[in-house]
């Protein structure tokens, strides 16, 4: 007796093999058998005739730590087909944290992160793993993120981390993957991140290499003169090539300004793999990003943390400081912010930035500051996407070849908070799976199955997830292939996908016919 059978349907099975016609039987929690099951008695089938019967999509790159908490349903994830999300991306995130220290950074953080509830233990990775633990609808799996360790040991400010202070934050490193974290991650201008050097990084990379774990790197975009090379990436290289570490990029691809030139991309990357380095990527669909617009703010403003920062946009001669740094530097694109979070003023949700600007007679670096002043810091922005039609079309072709790599999987990078939220929350992995795979072409269904499903869950080392197979936890997704297709927009966001009528996490249906059922069967990997 199966508790579930996904009868008639094409098994696309994670490996990249060809597509075959069978039934998936379900018992408990796990897949027991593959084949012909039109006889066997089973409490449930769903009938997926005409449809591709695939494992859940493994998404190695969210920011739904926060959104999790306060909605456990998750629709956003789970409508797209994936049932596994890595939390703890970019450096940042709410574990290891003491209370003092969560409450602290939750604020740093709500533009990105959203509002989940001040009271939460997150005094360990194991602490943090167990309020997603068969709460709530996705499964999670979590990376130790650096800014978080560094922002235990040595506070908010600008220190070097070294004796006792850098021994407890490898300790911090060394408990969280042995608490369970697949990986450590460190972002491109997270603060206190990137007060760190690259030495303090090879120091904290050591422990990971010697577990055998993954480094993944957002390369570094601020405080560039401490990094080595003066380059995120060439710094990236540098701790993979002196610690061994196994290192992942996340979501690179190329920008309008690179449009069609994945060589630049790759200029540094390629040889160090052809010398041996051990590295891959993850990749999202769309040809702008989104963060919080507290991240942009010079290093030297941030010192102290949250309320000193606030302190200081108050003050008249440090605000227009902090403006004119913003106004002058050419790597912070004022002009294309709109607002996808403001804590308090809902009605600037999806304003842009110049707007803000010309409606105050101010320059967009006194508008940011006068918002983040105003808001106590919680913002969350869009980058609006490139005009020109042609170059958005070739980011989208960038993303396809980049894709077809045997070392390219896809993400998310979920980002929740807001009204207006980067369309990628709602729209990556069928806008790959649907729309620009039928668009562009150069890669078959089940290659692009694989790097949403098996690819990442080997990478990281997730077990028996990301194939369908006897024994393999049953977490499927089904959907149409010919029709499944994203409808998220910048200016229309919050649209679900079409043509995903059905997916189960861990034996039990988590979308039914296109409706969540309120199961919340999903558990901390790995
Ligand atoms: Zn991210």
């Amino acid at each position: 007796m199966f508790d579930l059978v996904v009868s008639g349907g094409t098994v696309v099975d994670g490996s990249g093999a060809p597509g075959y016609h069978a039934d998936v039987g379900v018992g408990g929690e796990t897949i027991a058998a593959i084949g012909d099951l039109g006889r066997a008695e089973t409490r449930r089938v769903i009938d997926a005739t005409g449809l591709v019967v695939a494992p859940g999509f493994i998404d190695p790159h969210t920011h739904a730590e926060g959104a999790l908490l306060t909605d456990p349903q998750h629709p956003m994830g789970l409508r797209q087909g994936i049932t596994t999300e890595f939390l703890g991306i970019d450096g940042m995130s709410y574990a290891p944290l003491s209370a003092a220290n969560y409450r602290l950074y939750r604020r740093w953080l709500a533009g990105l992160l959203g509002d989940p509830p001040e009271d939460l233990d997150m005094s360990s990775v194991a602490a943090f793993r167990r309020h997603y633990h068969r709460k709530v609808a996705v499964n999670t799996a979590y990376l130790v993120p650096f800014a978080t360790v560094r922002l235990e040991v040595l506070g908010f400010r600008d220190a070097p981390l070294r004796g006792r202070d850098l021994e407890a934050a490898g300790r911090l490193v060394r408990e969280g993957l042995e608490q369970g974290a697949v990986g450590f991650s460190t972002g491109s201008k997270y603060y206190p991140g990137p007060w760190a050097e690259t030495a303090d990084l090879i120091a904290l990379c050591e422990p990971v290499a010697a577990a055998g774990s993954v480094y993944m790197c957002e390369p570094r975009r601020a405080n560039l003169e401490r990094a080595h090379g003066g380059d995120g990436v060439a710094e990236a290289l540098e701790i993979a090539r002196r610690t061994g570490v196994r290192l992942h990029f996340a979501h690179y691809r190329t920008a309008p300004e690179t449009a069609g030139r994945i060589d630049v991309i790759m200029r540094l990357i390629d040889p160090a793999k052809a010398k041996g380095l051990d590295v891959t990527f993850d990749i999202y669909p769309y040809p702008s990003g989104s963060t919080i617009a507290v991240s942009y703010l010079p290093g030297w403003a941030q010192e102290g943390g949250p309320d000193a920062l606030l302190r200081r946009l108050a003050d008249p001669g440090d605000r227009r400081k902090v403006a004119e740094t913003l106004d002058h530097d050419p790597s912070v694109p004022l002009d294309q912010l709109v607002c996808s979070y403001v804590g308090k003023e809902k009605a600037l949700e999806g304003m842009s930035l110049v707007d803000l600007a010309a409606r105050a007679g101010c320059t967009l670096g006194e508008a940011l500051c006068d918002l983040l002043l105003s808001e106590e810091l919680r913002v969350g922005h869009v980058a609006a996407p490139p005009r020109s039609v042609a170059l958005w079309r070739q980011v989208s072709r960038d993303c396809m070849q980049l894709l077809s790599r045997p070392d390219y999987m896809v993400c998310s990078d979920i980002t929740p908070a807001g009204s207006v939220p980067h369309p990628r929350s709602y729209g990556a992995f069928p806008r790959f799976l649907g729309r620009l795979r039928r668009e562009f072409g150069g890669l078959s269904l089940e290659a692009m199955v694989h790097r949403m499903t098996d690819r990442p869950a080997r990478r990281f080392g997730l077990t028996r997830r990301g194939r369908i197979d006897r024994g393999y936890f049953a977490d499927l997704v089904v959907f149409d292939s010919e029709h499944v297709i994203d409808t998220a927009t910048y200016d229309d966001p919050r649209q679900f996908p079409v043509g995903i009528p059905f997916v189960v996490v861990n034996g039990e249906v988590a979308v039914d016919d296109e409706r969540l059922t309120g199961v919340l069967a999903g558990q901390a990997v790995p």
